[in-house]
C-alpha cells in the first residue's frame, strides 16, 4: 500500500467493468486485467494482486449486484438529502471500506517509525484541554492494569458532557490521572494533563505494539465517504471527504501527497486540528 498509489481508482474501474460484465465473481474478473495498467498517470503493476488485498470488500459489493443481501444495505442520503439508489449506495459503502482498510495499513508504516507520542499521552500543561480520551473496546480492557471506573453515574454520561462527572466531589480527570471509564458511549481510557498510556515506553514506542488498541491502528487521514450522523435518529450521509488531522507530524509532512490521494479518490480534503 502506498499513499502515492491509491487502490481506489483501480477498484472503481473494476466495479464499473463488473457492473456491465456477465461475470459473477469480481475477483476472477480482476485476473483478466493486464499485468501493468495506467490510470490517471499512476502505473499499477500486477493490479489483480492489489485487488486481492480487498477481495472480501469487493465480494460484498458483488453480492449486492447479484441481488443478494440488498436488504442489508443501509439507506444513504446524498448532500441534497435525496436517498441514493442501490448501486450508488453500494459503491459509496464499498469505497468507504476500501479506503479505511488502505489508510489503516498506511498509518502503521507512517506512524510506527516516527517515535511520535502525541496519540499516547495526555495534554501538555499549557494545553487548553484537560484530558484526552482514547476509546477502548470491551475485549481490550484486560490490556490495562489501571483503575476501572464503572459507576451508575459514569454510565449515564460521557467524558465531554456538562456538567462533568465528579468522583468524591472532584472532577474525574483530576481524581485519577489515567483510568479507564465505562461511559454511556462505551469504555475509554482518559489521560489527564501530563499523563501517558501505561504502555508507552520511554523510548517513545508502544510496549504492546502488535496487540495495541484498535483505535491506535487508525490513521490520522480518515476517509469520510459516508458520515454517520446522530441527529435524533441515526442516518448515513454521503460526504466525500478525506479528513486529515493536522496535529500529526506525518500529516503535515505529507500534505501534498494527502491532497493528491484525495483527488485520485474523487474526494475533497480537509485538514483539521484536533488537540488544542
Ligand atoms: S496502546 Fe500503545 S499505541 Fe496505543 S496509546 Fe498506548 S502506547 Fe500508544
Ligand atoms: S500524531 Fe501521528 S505520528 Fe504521532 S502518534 Fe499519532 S498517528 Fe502517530
Amino acid at each position: 500500500m502506498d499513499i502515492k498509489k491509491p487502490i481506489w481508482p483501480l477498484c472503481d474501474l473494476l466495479i464499473r467493468l463488473y457492473i456491465i460484465s456477465p461475470h459473477q465473481n469480481i475477483v476472477e474478473l480482476a485476473r483478466e486485467l493486464p499485468d501493468s495498467l495506467e490510470l490517471s498517470g499512476i502505473v499499477y503493476e500486477n493490479p489483480h494482486k492489489l485487488i486481492e488485498s480487498v477481495a472480501d470488500v469487493l465480494e460484498g459489493f458483488a453480492s449486492i449486484k447479484n441481488e443478494r443481501d440488498t436488504k442489508l444495505l443501509p439507506k444513504i442520503r446524498g448532500c441534497d438529502g435525496q436517498e441514493l439508489n442501490l448501486l450508488d449506495a453500494a459503491i459509496a459503502l464499498t469505497k468507504q471500506k476500501i479506503l479505511e482498510h488502505e489508510l489503516e495499513i498506511i498509518n502503521s508504516f507512517l506512524c510506527g517509525p516516527r517515535r511520535c507520542t502525541l496519540c499516547c499521552t495526555g495534554p501538555t500543561q499549557s494545553s487548553r484541554q484537560e484530558f484526552f480520551e482514547i476509546p477502548v473496546l470491551k475485549e481490550e480492557l484486560a490490556l490495562f492494569d489501571l483503575p476501572l471506573i464503572d459507576l451508575h453515574e459514569s454510565r449515564m454520561t460521557t467524558a465531554n458532557a456538562e456538567p462533568e462527572l465528579k468522583i468524591d466531589g472532584v472532577s474525574f480527570y483530576k481524581k485519577y490521572p489515567a483510568a479507564v471509564y465505562n461511559w454511556a458511549t462505551g469504555f475509554s481510557l482518559i489521560l489527564a494533563r501530563g499523563s501517558r498510556c501505561p504502555h508507552l515506553k520511554d523510548s517513545g514506542t508502544c510496549n504492546i505494539y502488535s496487540m495495541r488498541l484498535k483505535i491506535c491502528r487508525k490513521p490520522q487521514i480518515f476517509p469520510v465517504v459516508i458520515e454517520e450522523r446522530n441527529e435524533g435518529q441515526k442516518e448515513l450521509v454521503k460526504r466525500d471527504v478525506i479528513l486529515a488531522i493536522w496535529d500529526c507530524p506525518y500529516v503535515r509532512d505529507l500534505k501534498t501527497e494527502i491532497m493528491t490521494y484525495a483527488i485520485f479518490c474523487g474526494l475533497d480534503c480537509i485538514f483539521k486540528e484536533n488537540k488544542a
